[in-house]
């Protein structure tokens, strides 16, 4: 689907530290009220984990290797979790529950896998994947559409649903395979993260990349050869797209973690990594590897005092730096 220009982000995942400031700052704009309780259009799971929606990568859609839609299937309200509040008023104020407890009984949520990681002490690992909507090249929800409602801006390339076209028939949310468009039951109309086109508009970076706090997104256009998006993706060759073989060609890319060393049962450390190179190939593709060892050659640079412009570049070290919205 060709537009005139392209916004797109970058995440460091070696970066983020599971804070889920960037959830708290998407949901308090966008999605805490009017039926859009349940969505998180930026959500901070763990992986390995089962993610959010639950089981989302086993839920089908995108397009088959001839270019054929996929339609899987819709999650339930319990993959989502269902939103709950606290008994704040008879717990703290009347005294007339002596515990502090949700009022429905919690289901999924965000984060539920929070930390549960794989493996085997001391070798167990886990690692923080954020995810929002791609604004993806081919997006499967806009091909699902069989009221052209949804579209693709020509000035950045970001993703949105027309309301008023918007009938609720829900073939995008079969379509998605990332499970990022969700059904707004209260409007019955589909939703889904905006790329904070109202903020990008005035110059200012998407919520979630502003208040980042381990200064992991950069947030740019891809055909910027001066911008942090080319240089990643294109340049450098060190951001991949999450499960690109779904079809929808995503413009949101991750610099894949790297991990401490595996022990051996006698204590000495060993050359293989604790996340399993095969894991990452599953999510990132059959690039990771060689990713990696970039970025382990890169980083031995910087820690041995000579130059990376990469490294400079990934370190972030003003955060206005790491927007390029013109
Ligand atoms: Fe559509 Fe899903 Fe791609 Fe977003 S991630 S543009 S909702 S197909
Ligand atoms: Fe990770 Fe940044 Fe979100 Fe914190 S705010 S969870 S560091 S992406």
């Amino acid at each position: 689907m060709a537009v005139k220009r392209q916004l797109s982000m970058v995440l460091d995942l070696n970066k983020c530290i599971g804070c889920q400031t960037c959830t708290s700052a998407c949901k308090l704009m966008w999605t805490n009220r009017n039926g859009r309780e349940f969505m998180y259009w930026n959500n901070v799971e763990s992986q390995p984990g089962l993610g959010y929606p639950r089981d989302y990568q086993n839920m089908g859609g995108g397009f088959d290797k001839d270019g054929a839609l996929r339609l899987g299937r819709q999650p339930s309200q319990e993959d989502y979790g269902i939103p709950w509040e606290y008994n704040y008023e008879e717990a703290l104020m009347t005294g007339t529950d002596p515990w502090l407890r949700p009022n429905v009984k919690p289901t999924w949520g965000a984060n539920w896998d929070e930390d549960r990681g794989e493996g085997d002490y001391p070798n167990s690992y886990y690692f923080y994947l954020p995810r929002l909507c791609n604004h993806c090249a081919n997006p499967g929800c806009l091909a699902a559409c069989t009221r052209n409602a949804i579209y693709k801006r020509q000035e950045d390339g970001i993703v949105l649903v027309d309301q008023e076209r918007c009938r609720g028939y829900r073939y995008c949310v079969n379509a998605c395979p990332y499970k990022k468009i969700y059904f707004n039951e209260q409007i019955s109309k589909s939703e889904k993260c905006i790329f904070c086109y109202p903020r990008i508009e005035k110059g200012l970076a998407n919520a979630c990349a502003r208040q980042c706090v381990g200064r992991i997104r950069w947030v740019g256009y891809r055909d910027d050869k001066d911008g942090p998006i080319h240089k990643l993706v294109e340049q450098f060759k060190v951001a991949l797209p999450l499960h690109a073989e779904w079809g929808t060609q995503p413009n949101v890319f991750y610099v894949p973690p790297l991990s401490s060393p595996k022990y051996a049962s006698d204590g000495r450390t060993l050359e293989e990594p604790r996340i399993p190179l095969d894991y990452l190939e599953s999510l990132f593709g059959p690039r990771v590897g060689e990713v990696l060892d970039t970025l382990k050659t890169e980083r031995q640079a910087k820690a041995e005092g000579r130059e990376s412009a990469l490294m400079d570049l990934l370190i972030g070290y003003k955060h206005a730096d790491m927007f390029k919205l013109s």
